[in-house]
């Protein structure tokens, strides 16, 4: 998997500390951005936010390319509707290698069940290209392949609904392809706008408890989650 931060709006922390004093400020937003510099804006990040006027940050976008995930992980993404996708797309790019797909660790470790996950995978990829070759449309030849077939997508989040994706998909409770995508994500973004994702990662990290209550049947460390989430 490679997680790339492709782009993002300039000055991302200036420019949500602008979006925060412009409701109690009577200069106008261009005049309060000329004048603003990063400890003023992130300072008034920190207190706006903290009182839950979460909606400054929204001004902020991400956007990412996630390459050689699988079908399963991009459908979970997808699932966060405050976001704009762009996903390479089965209707046209043919897939002939068996090996374009994920194999999740449970697998790769395992001999005897790499061994029928390989030939079940190289059985749907044959039938595949047969189907092609029969004059079935790609559109309709990709029923058969699996959820492990990999995918190429675009994402772009505010950071807002990052937030609140890192809160749902870094934690140990998230499936391990989209736990591993987020935190990257997370990483990339915090290395370009720390302020706004100061306390960013699994609710934990915030809150100092899990929303979720206990998990079994391996209790998560919170404060080690806390502790590599803080330092990411
Ligand atoms: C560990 C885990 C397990 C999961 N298991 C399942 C599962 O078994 N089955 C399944 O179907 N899904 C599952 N999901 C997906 C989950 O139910 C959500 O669809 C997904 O996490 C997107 O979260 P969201 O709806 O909070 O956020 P987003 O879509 O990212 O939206 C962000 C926020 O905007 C607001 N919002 C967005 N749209 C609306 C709306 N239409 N109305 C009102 N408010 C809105 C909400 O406050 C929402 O929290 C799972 C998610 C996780 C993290």
């Amino acid at each position: 998997m490679i997680v790339r931060l492709l782009r993002y709006t300039a000055d991302p922390e200036l420019l949500c500390g602008t979006a925060a004093l412009t409701s109690t400020k009577s200069g106008s937003p261009s005049e309060i951005l000329k004048d603003m510099n990063l400890d003023t804006a992130n300072r008034i990040i920190r207190r706006v936010t903290g009182y839950g006027h979460v909606s400054v940050i929204e001004h902020a976008s991400f956007t990412f390319s996630i390459e050689g995930v699988s079908r399963a992980m991009t459908h979970q993404l997808v699932r966060h509707r405050i976001a704009s996708y762009t996903q390479q797309s089965q209707r046209y790019v043919t897939y002939d290698m068996f090996e374009q797909c994920v194999t999740p660790p449970s697998i790769a470790d395992r001999i005897e069940a790499k061994k029928i996950f390989e030939e079940t995978l190289e059985k749907s990829f044959k039938t595949y290209k047969n189907l092609l070759e029969l004059g079935v449309p790609k559109e309709d030849a990709r029923f058969i392949l699996p959820n492990a077939t990999k995918t190429n997508i675009i994402v772009t989040m505010n950071a807002r609904e990052l937030r609140h994706f890192f809160n749902l998909r870094c934690c140990v409770r998230a499936q391990w392809e989209i736990r591993e995508a987020a935190t990257e994500m997370l990483r990339h973004v915090k290395e370009v706008a720390p302020a706004l994702f100061e306390n960013a990662g699994p609710s934990c990290v915030k809150l100092g408890y899990c929303p979720e209550g206990k998990m079994k049947p391996h209790e998560c460390k919170i404060q080690e989650i806390k502790t590599r989430f803080q330092s990411l």
